[in-house]
Parts: C-alpha cells; structure tokens; sequence
C-alpha cells in the first residue's frame, strides 16, 4: 500500500527552546520543498510552545512525547492532553518503549492516554513493540497482538482513523540495530491483521504504520520501500538537521 510517506522525529530529552526554533525555522526551508510527506516534529514539552510557533504556516507538525489522561488536578509534573492542543500540537506519541520501561507505563495506562488524546483532537502515535528477550522466545506476534488489543481496548473505529501505529522493536531503539526488511514487514502485516480482526479490512488498509528503531540516512530508503511500511519514527538520527533532511528527501531503493 503506498499512502503518503510520515516522518516523525522523537528528540526525547534533548535541545533547548532555541535550539528547536532554530531547527524548525531550518527545517521548514527542507519542507516547502517536499509537499508530499507529512513531517512531524517531537520536541520535549518545554520546547512545543516555541515549536508550534515556529511551525505555523508551514507543513511541519509538531507532537508531545507523551501526556496524562487527566484532565486536571494533582497531578506533580504531568501535562494533560488540552494543555497540548491549547500550545497547537497535533501529534502524541503514546507508549514508547522507554516509558513503558522506564516509566512503567502498562496497556491499560497507553489505553487511557490514547483515548483522552482522541478525545480532544490529538492524533496519537501508538508505539508498540517486542524486546529482544520476547523476540528470541518467539513471542514476538503474540507481545505486538496484546499491545494493540488492551492499548486499543474500547475505541472506535473512527478513532482507529485518528492514529498511527509506531512499530519499534525494542531492540532496535537508540541500538544502531535495524531490524531486517522481512522482520519489519511480517511485524506490519501482523499489525494490519490484528486491526483488520478488530475493526475491519478497509480500516486494516488505510492505517498508518511506521517503523522504528535507528532508522538513518543509509537505510531509509530500503526500509520505504517495503509495501507495508508507511513512514517511520527516528530518534538520534532526527537530532541533527542535516541527517534528518536526508531522511525527508529519502528515495525508496
Ligand atoms: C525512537 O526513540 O523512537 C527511536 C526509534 O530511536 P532511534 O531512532 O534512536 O533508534
């Protein structure tokens, strides 16, 4: 399926309010020239207000990294899903690996934070994936399967229409290790199965699902060009401009 290619940065815990002005400002140059491809840019909250601002007017999104299901009140250190759309973002990402590990985020805590983000307007970025211990027990489409079953448990299939699906093996995060073109592509269909059982083929078809895990200038253009890789989420090879621009203007090979 070949859909409109999404590139997603994560620049975790890194740079400053200048230092994403300045990379916005730069990068919205890269984007005028690219209107085929949706960019999407997640800095850390102390930097979206100043990123949404830089971004207006050009094509470039910007996404939170992460969000709480609360819509206010005791909550030291947490940001709701409003204060987001109320600084103009567009995107969340939802359940990464390192707040599921770090953090001990469970399925059901992604499950609440990706309804409260569809409930206000924010497109989730839905990251799901196996570690590598999952991956040599051969459990690896079992892990993925309960990942979307419990994260997507009671919503809609309009809210399917709202999302994208991030899969990153866990393993292949911040590793300098890809996971092969056949180890991404079984883990895509399987994903498009699962949501095809869960809501139905058209909805299977149409889903956005990116691959993740130390994505770079040399292996994009493999990695697009499998058939059911739709975009890709980069982490360390996003935070230089120059080496995410090279990602932008991939060619599939
Ligand atoms: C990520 O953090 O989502 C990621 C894929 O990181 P990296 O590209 O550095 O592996």
């Amino acid at each position: 399926m070949s859909k409109r290619p999404f590139i997603a940065a994560n620049w975790k815990m890194n740079k400053t309010v200048r230092e994403t002005t300045d990379f916005i400002r730069a990068l919205s140059q890269t984007a005028r020239t690219v209107m085929d491809r949706d960019i999407i840019v997640a800095p850390p909250f102390t930097a979206l207000y100043a990123a949404c601002d830089a971004a207006r007017g050009t094509s470039i999104r910007v996404a939170a990294q992460n969000l709480h299901w609360q819509d206010n009140g005791a909550y030291t250190g947490e940001i709701s899903a409003a204060m987001l759309t109320d600084v103009g973002c567009d995107y969340v990402i939802i359940g990464h690996s390192e707040r599921r590990r770090l953090f001990a985020e469970s399925d059901i805590d992604i499950n609440r934070k990706l309804a409260k983000a569809l409930a206000v307007g924010l497109k989730p970025i839905f990251c799901i994936g196996e570690t590598l211990e999952e991956r040599e027990a051969g459990q690896t489409l079992t892990v993925i399967g309960r990942q979307i079953k419990e994260g997507l448990n009671k919503l809609s299939r309009g809210d399917i229409e709202s999302l994208v699906v991030a899969y990153e093996p866990v393993w292949a995060i911040g590793t300098g290790k890809t996971a092969s073109l056949a180890q991404a592509g079984d883990a895509h269909r399987a994903i498009r199965r699962e949501i095809e059982v869960l809501y139905d083929a058209d909805a299977a078809a149409a889903l956005v699902i990116l691959y993740g895990g130390s994505v770079n200038p040399e292996n994009i253009g493999a990695l697009m060009a499998e058939p059911d890789i739709d975009g890709v989420l980069v982490g360390g090879a996003s935070l230089d401009l120059a080496s995410f621009i090279k990602i932008i203007h991939f060619d599939k090979t």
